[in-house]
Formats: structure tokens, C-alpha cells, sequence
């Protein structure tokens, strides 16, 4: 059954087309930001993008080489063609570069559409009632492109469907250790939910939760994974097992957005939404440093993992620099980790080969 995760993955862009073809409008979110409740409440297709290992991608992108290979990865498949069904485009920041990477999109009309989510780093009262009034704007922007207002009872609605994907995902992720799920597979559980109409994904959750496999024993030692690239990570939870490990949880920071806590649907839903984003969403520079530490580690404890991978790509500031501060507390805490750096593009993880094995080696 979990096969259907990876196969919905798959799928993703053959799925699209086919909602748009039915009249679904199709709003492409970039990172963690985009608050995807309000693009649902405005009946349209919230769709994270994601990269795509494949080198005509890297071909086709006209940025600058010494941008991250996540954004060149995109731009290649804009080129190619691979999202014509897209209506929109929603860009969080987190870095300089997705932020200018709009830019460039909205000047060369890319997509019909393009929103900067302005989301402070900050949650006090003037914070959440700036986001509030941010979200109020781009409800009523999303309801002018779709044909259907944002309304409170919509969006409570739609609120209410995202936070059960949430608690589906901490529900999986206590019992996939259990369950001996392997890693791989894991992670088209959540891939699958950036890309998939949320009703559809909290359905099939709920048979996976259901149909869960009793437990086999695990391979020591026993790994996290903390990475954002999808592709790389597959490969490299391949290569830790190559050499006797086992991936047992991860934490793909831009969707950890689906493990964090339910956002409150009383009283004003749009104020709702946006204390429910700001500073509980993990996004470098957005969120408290402290508390992905410890989420971390707590996230290590519960799955019984010993060593941890941090995988970053090259040219990527925002998450170099939340490892420089991570670190410091990794390294107070004694917790035997793994720093990688790595392009993003075919073979680049089978560069990290002596890396990854002498770290499981020094963890037996
Ligand atoms: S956060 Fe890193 S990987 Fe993501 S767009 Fe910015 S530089 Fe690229």
C-alpha cells in the first residue's frame, strides 16, 4: 500500500494536468510559507514545487551557476515545459536567492500569476497582525483568480483539513519506526502530501495508518536524516544503507510544516493562520534555532537514532547558516552527526561515499 505514495509522486504532474483540465486551478507554493489553506479555501490546488534529478533540467535552466541547484533545478524545469498547468506562483522567503528568483519569474511572466508571502520572523502581537492583514490581502487576490471568496467558514474548513494531514504525519511518524517502514518509502509519504490534493493524501494516511505492517527489527545503527532536496535524499538514505545503516526518521525542513501543531481554527481564522505560520513553520532565519535544535534531538530520541545527517546544497546560504548555529548546540549536546554539501544534481551523492561510510563506521 505505501507503494501508492511514491506512485501519486510520480504522478504529480500528469495528476495536475488532469484537475485542470476538470477546472481546478493549479497554485504553485514555494517552501514552507505559502499558507496552502488559503489557496484551498479559495478552491484552488496548492502544489509545492520540487526539484527533479535529471540532468536536461540543469541544461535547461538560464540562472547564474553558482545559484543553488534547487532553484536552477526548477528554472530547468520551467524551460522544459514541465509546469504548464501552473496558475499561479507563491513564493515564501527564505533566502535571497527564492526571493529573487520571483523576481525573475514575475518579469518574465512565468506563470499568469506570482505572490511574494511577506511572513515576519518574528510572532508578537504587531507580527501576527501584519500576517493577518497579509493573508487578508492574498485571500482576496486568490478569490479574484479562482471565482470563489475566501470566506471565514471556507477557510475554517480548509484549516480543519490541513491540520488532520498534520496529525496523520506525527501519527505516522510514531509508528513508522515501530513498523520498521523503510526509509525511502517514507519519504514519498510526505512528498506525496506536497503535491497532492490534501483530501485525497489525508485518506490514504489513514489507510496506511491502519494497514501499518508489525515490526521487524531495524539495522543498526540507526540514522536521522535532516535534508531539503528530495532526489538527494533518496540517494542518500541508498548509500547509509549500502554500508549497514538505517534511516528510522528525517526532517525535510520546508514540509516539516505537516508535523508541526495544529493551528487553532477558533475566533478569526485569518489571524488563526497566521499565528498558526509564523515561528512554528521551521525555515532558516524564520524559526528559533533553539527550538530546531531540540526538535532534532527530540526527533533522534524517539526514533532510537544514534547518528544524524545533515545534507545541505552547495551555494545554499540559508541552510549553511542554520548549521553554523545548530552545530553549536550539536556539538554541546555530544550529538554524533554528519555535516554533507552537496550540488544537487546526478551523482553528486555518490561523491560523499567515504564520508557517509566512515561516520556509520565510527557509529558501531
Ligand atoms: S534556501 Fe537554499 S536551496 Fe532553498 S532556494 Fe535558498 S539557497 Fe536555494
Amino acid at each position: 500500500m505505501i507503494a501508492q505514495f511514491k506512485a501519486l509522486f510520480d504522478a504529480r504532474h500528469e495528476k495536475a494536468r488532469e484537475l485542470k483540465q476538470q477546472g481546478t486551478k493549479i497554485i504553485a507554493c514555494f517552501y514552507a510559507l505559502p499558507p496552502k489553506e488559503l489557496v484551498h479555501a479559495a478552491g484552488m490546488l496548492p502544489l509545492q514545487l520540487v526539484e527533479d534529478r535529471d540532468s536536461k533540467y540543469e541544461a535547461r535552466s538560464e540562472f547564474l551557476p553558482y545559484l543553488c541547484g534547487m532553484s536552477k533545478n526548477l528554472d530547468g524545469q520551467i524551460g522544459a515545459g514541465v509546469f504548464d498547468y501552473v496558475d499561479g506562483i507563491m513564493v515564501s522567503t527564505v533566502c535571497d536567492t527564492n526571493r529573487h528568483v520571483l523576481d525573475i519569474w514575475a518579469q518574465q511572466k512565468t506563470f499568469p500569476h506570482a505572490w511574494l508571502v511577506r511572513a515576519p520572523a518574528k510572532n508578537d502581537e504587531g507580527a501576527v497582525n501584519y500576517f493577518t492583514k497579509e493573508l487578508k490581502r492574498l485571500a482576496h487576490e486568490l478569490g479574484t483568480v479562482s471565482g470563489t471568496r475566501v470566506t471565514d467558514e471556507g477557510l475554517r474548513k480548509s484549516i480543519a483539513l490541513f491540520n488532520q494531514n498534520r496529525s496523520l504525519f506525527r501519527q505516522f511518524y510514531q509508528a513508522r519506526v515501530r513498523a520498521s517502514i523503510p526509509a525511502e518509502d517514507a519519504v514519498y509519504v510526505f512528498a506525496s502530501a506536497l503535491t497532492t490534493p490534501v483530501e485525497e493524501h489525508n485518506a490514504l494516511m489513514k489507510t496506511l495508518l491502519s494497514s501499518l505492517p508489525s515490526a521487524r527489527p531495524s539495522v543498526e545503527p540507526k540514522l536521522m536524516l535532516c535534508a531539503l532536496n528530495i532526489p538527494m535524499s533518496v540517494d542518500l538514505i541508498r548509500l547509509a544503507q549500502k554500508y549497514g545503516a538505517t534511516v528510522v526518521t528525517d526532517d525535510f525542513t520546508h514540509n516539516a510544516r505537516y508535523g508541526s501543531t495544529e493551528i487553532e481554527a477558533d475566533g478569526d481564522p485569518f489571524r488563526a493562520l497566521a499565528s498558526g505560520y509564523l515561528r512554528t513553520v521551521p525555515a532558516p532565519g524564520l524559526y528559533s534555532f533553539e527550538d530546531r535544535a531540540l526538535g532534532i534531538r527530540a526527533a533522534m530520541e524517539r526514533a532510537g537514532a544514534t547518528g544524524m545527517i545533515y545534507l545541505t546544497q552547495l551555494y545554499c546560504d540559508a541552510y549553511a547558516f542554520e548549521y553554523a548555529v545548530l552545530k553549536e548546540r550539536f556539538e554541546r549536546w555530544k550529538l554524533p552527526h554528519l555535516r554533507l554539501d552537496a550540488e544537487a544534481t546526478p551523482g553528486s551523492i555518490e561523491q560523499l561515499n567515504v564520508r557517509v561510510q566512515s561516520f556509520v563506521e565510527s557509529l558501531l
